[in-house]
């Protein structure tokens, strides 16, 4: 059977894509470049508001990120709540893990009051330990996690385990029930109808080349120049993720564009998907260079990592589809004669001090950084964004903090030293 160098949750869709709005209109309120669920969130919200607002996607809708990734909503930061209380302090991180639970209220919100058919659930998170000691410092962060953020985590002993994850490779595990699950491609196509319906003008394979500050009528304005035209707006949205390009340097600068790749299998049968996943959590392992995982809707296992470190390529699909089956094995041997029937990549945005961030640059909008939470996050990010751009105060916890710029070698357009990185923390995955 052939593995289709394809991304699965593609064969899933039952929407068509959104149709384009047609020609670019010469003027209006705010114009937001990329339409993954950061912009088309922000555009949603935008447009329910009763503000004009265009949406420029170079590609089509849910084209990055937000159509390729785990499909996994997840409670917290990709840092440990230990690492971020050291470097923010404690009323700072109380905020920011209070925001991590509403932009999964806030992805609810819009699933339910949108109709979007997505699969979507609560069904809890399981992140599984690769080392004693990794498992040892479980109960203090859950312990830490209760009494600063009164919100509960459980933790799983090696004996126990079984019942949450058919492989015995793992010390133990802490589970969050708050965490839910659902299929990337359909939320993010399903976003995309809610943002039409309310008004927003979508428009697709329009690459924004150049964004100038303009005045006009003494007003200042942006000028973006595409491939299909030219649009002034009031305020510009930068919602473009890992891809983000050279129109907008400033902000491309701070982007470190990291590969990540999923592989699919064949339907399993009932039983076995059962015993790999009893209780169908959203599983992920306790290394930098970590394993996530899950069932999908239809029961197959959808096994992921960074089994290169390089945003995706061909060749790099390629060679990852046997590095994450022999992963797959690895902590399910019970797959060893199951067919990977598609393999696929995307590219994460991580910045230097691994945070999100939001605010303002050379006078536009944006949030960046999601990393791997980036489904709740950039969703809930959008909405802010469009609530600032409407003259609310910026409450986000995360505008508060530096942004760093990214280091020559890893930053967006000059990516040389990425490989560098991958070794650095496979040794720190081999020592700590
Ligand atoms: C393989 C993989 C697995 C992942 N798994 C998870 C997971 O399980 N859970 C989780 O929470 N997160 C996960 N993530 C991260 C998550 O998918 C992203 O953080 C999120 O989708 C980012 O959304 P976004 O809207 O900011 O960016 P994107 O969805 O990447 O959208 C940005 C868009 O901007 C467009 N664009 C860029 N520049 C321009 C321009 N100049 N003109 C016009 N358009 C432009 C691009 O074409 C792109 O479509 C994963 C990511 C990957 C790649």
């Amino acid at each position: 059977m052939p593995i289709h160098e394809k991304n699965f949750w593609l064969d899933t869709l039952t929407t068509p894509p959104v149709q384009s709005a047609g020609d670019l209109l010469e003027n209006i309120d705010v114009a937001i470049v990329g339409g993954g669920y950061c912009g088309l969130s922000a555009a949603l919200a935008l447009a329910k508001r009763g503000v004009s607002v265009a949406v420029l996607e170079s590609e089509t809708f849910g084209w990055g990120a937000s159509c390729r990734n785990g499909g996994m909503v997840l409670t917290g930061m990709k840092l440990p709540v230990p690492t971020l209380i050291k470097r923010y302090g404690r009323e700072a991180v109380r905020k920011m893990y209070a925001a991590s639970l509403e932009t999964i209220d806030c992805v609810e919100q819009i699933v339910r009051d949108e109709n979007i058919d997505c699969n979507y659930s609560r069904c809890g998170h399981l992140e599984v330990a690769c080392k004693q000691s990794h498992f040892d410092s479980y109960a203090e962060s859950a312990a830490l996690i209760q009494r600063e953020f009164h919100h509960q985590q459980r933790i799983v002993s090696k004996s126990e385990l079984r019942a949450e994850i058919g492989s015995d490779i793992y010390f133990g595990g802490m589970v969050d029930e708050t965490s839910a699950g659902l299929n990337p491609a359909r939320y993010v196509t399903g976003l995309a109808h809610a943002a039409r319906r309310a008004g927003a003008c979508l428009h697709d394979h329009t690459r924004v080349e150049k964004v100038q500050s303009v005045s006009q009528n003494g007003a200042r304005k942006f000028l973006l120049r595409t491939s299909q035209g030219s649009v002034t707006a009031r305020e510009v949205i930068l919602a473009s993720g890992a891809y983000t390009t050279n129109a907008t340097p400033a902000l491309r600068k701070k982007i470190i564009p990291i590969g990540s790749y999923i592989i699919a299998t064949e339907v399993l049968p009932p039983d076995l998907a059962r015993e790999l996943s009893p209780r169908n959590r959203m599983i992920y392992d306790s290394k930098h260079f970590l394993y996530y995982y899950r069932l999908t809707p239809d029961n197959r296992m959808l096994f992921g990592g960074r089994a290169a470190f390089f945003p995706e390529t061909e060749n790099t699909v390629r060679q990852s589809a046997e590095i994450l089956r022999r992963g797959m094995i690895t902590v399910y041997p019970q797959l060893r004669e199951t067919k990977v029937k598609y393999v696929w990549g995307g590219t994460l945005d991580f910045t230097l001090d691994v945070m999100p961030h939001a605010g303002q640059i050379d006078g536009m909008y944006f949030a960046a950084g999601f990393a791997g939470h980036g489904v709740a996050a950039a969703t809930w990010f959008g909405a802010k964004l469009a609530g600032m751009v409407c003259g609310e105060t910026d409450t986000t916890p995360f505008s508060a903090i530096p942004f760093p710029n990214a280091p020559f070698g890893l930053r967006s357009g000059n990516t040389w030293a990425l490989p560098l990185a991958g070794l650095w923390y496979r040794i720190l995955d081999f020592f700590t």
